[in-house]
């Protein structure tokens, strides 16, 4: 009897050492241990055994039994520390690990190339008036010197809303409703939505412009060649060359149209700037005599130059995009480059 205790003991021993979870060393207490188990099974066993042996065998079964259990217990704290702490390792930080990059957005670039623009204008004094994009035809054409059945109208394919109100073509209405309302001296820009019936990789038919104008006694043309100039070179840099060249506009007279240097090809010629050297970026000219009329200032005592600029036109150029559609598909790839 005592020799099959013995047996027992160190199986049970082996046993324990070997478990490496809770749940082993449960099955095992249940093994040995349980109502049914080994244990337990020799104590029922010592009433077959002749009375003088049990004392002693009872002895032995109780002592093996007190050192399973007291190994049980130790093997248990034992793997519970080891669970925690494996447990512990695999949750351990690793602060080299790159993070999640989050999501940024951004200004769209034709915004950006906005506000810098109106940044260089702020600058040099103009400050910011808008205007509505639903506009009357009075402010949009006629009031800007484009009588009606003017041909000049044809140049701008405009929507009409009814006979006599528009979607603006261009940012020129601010003009006459600024002069219309405040006293030179102005320096005025005014940025905003314009609309025209056209659609291909060079127009869109809602687009951007900023309009700028400055009246006050004795503005010349000198005036608004330093004015564009400067621009140029804030913008776009301090050696890119400029030329004013002859154009028409009836709401201007003279007019110039501005070029710079093509900054693809350096003024080599290049496709962008079609082999000439420059690209044109605006259209310009002394306020008509006409228009200062319309808005009843004294065009004997006051004068002064007018300008506007495409901001997409603008953007492209400065980010070499070769269509304008792709500023405004929303393509996320194309819109994370700026
Ligand atoms: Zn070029």
């Amino acid at each position: 009897m005592e020799e099959k205790v013995l047996k027992l003991l160190e199986e049970a021993k082996m046993a324990l050492q070997a478990a490496k979870s809770l749940r082993e060393l449960d099955d095992l207490r249940v093994r040995y241990l349980g109502k049914k188990g080994e244990v337990t099974a020799l104590l029922k066993g010592l009433g077959n055994l002749p009375p003088e042996e049990r004392p002693a065998a009872g002895n032995a079964v109780n002592r093996a039994r007190k050192e399973i259990e007291g190994l049980l217990n130790s093997r248990k704290i034992l793997v519970q520390e080891e669970e925690r702490s494996l447990k512990v390792l695999s949750e351990t930080l690793d602060i080299s690990l790159p993070g999640v990059r989050r999501e940024r957005g951004h200004r769209h670039p034709v915004t950006q190339v906005m506000e810098e623009i109106l940044d260089v204008f702020a600058g040099l004094g103009f400050s910011v008036r808008v205007g509505p994009e639903v506009e009357k035809d009075y402010y949009n054409f006629e009031a800007l010197n484009f009588p009606k059945d003017h041909p000049a109208r044809d140049m701008q394919d405009t929507f009409f809303i009814r006979e006599d109100v528009v979607l603006r073509t261009h940012t020129s209405p601010v003009q006459v409703r600024t002069m219309e309302s405040e006293e030179p001296p102005l320096r005025i820009v005014s940025p905003g939505k314009v609309y025209r019936h056209d659609y291909d990789v060079s127009h869109s038919p809602m687009f951007h412009q900023v309009e700028g104008f400055m009246v006050d006694e004795g503005v010349a043309f000198s005036d608004l060649k330093g004015v564009l100039e400067e621009f140029v070179h804030q913008f776009f840099g301090p050696k890119v060359p400029v030329r004013f060249r002859a154009s028409f506009f009836p709401f201007t007279e003279p007019s110039a149209e501005v070029d710079m240097g093509c900054s693809m090809c350096l003024g080599k010629g290049c496709r962008v700037c079609k082999d000439s050297g420059w690209i044109e970026i605006l259209g310009s000219g002394m306020i008509h005599p006409e228009v200062l009329r319309y808005v009843g200032y004294n065009s004997e005592k006051f004068s002064g130059f007018a300008f506007g600029m495409g901001m997409e036109r603008i953007a492209m150029l400065r980010y070499g995009i070769d269509d304008i559609r792709l500023l405004y598909e929303g393509d996320m790839r194309f819109l994370e480059q700026f």
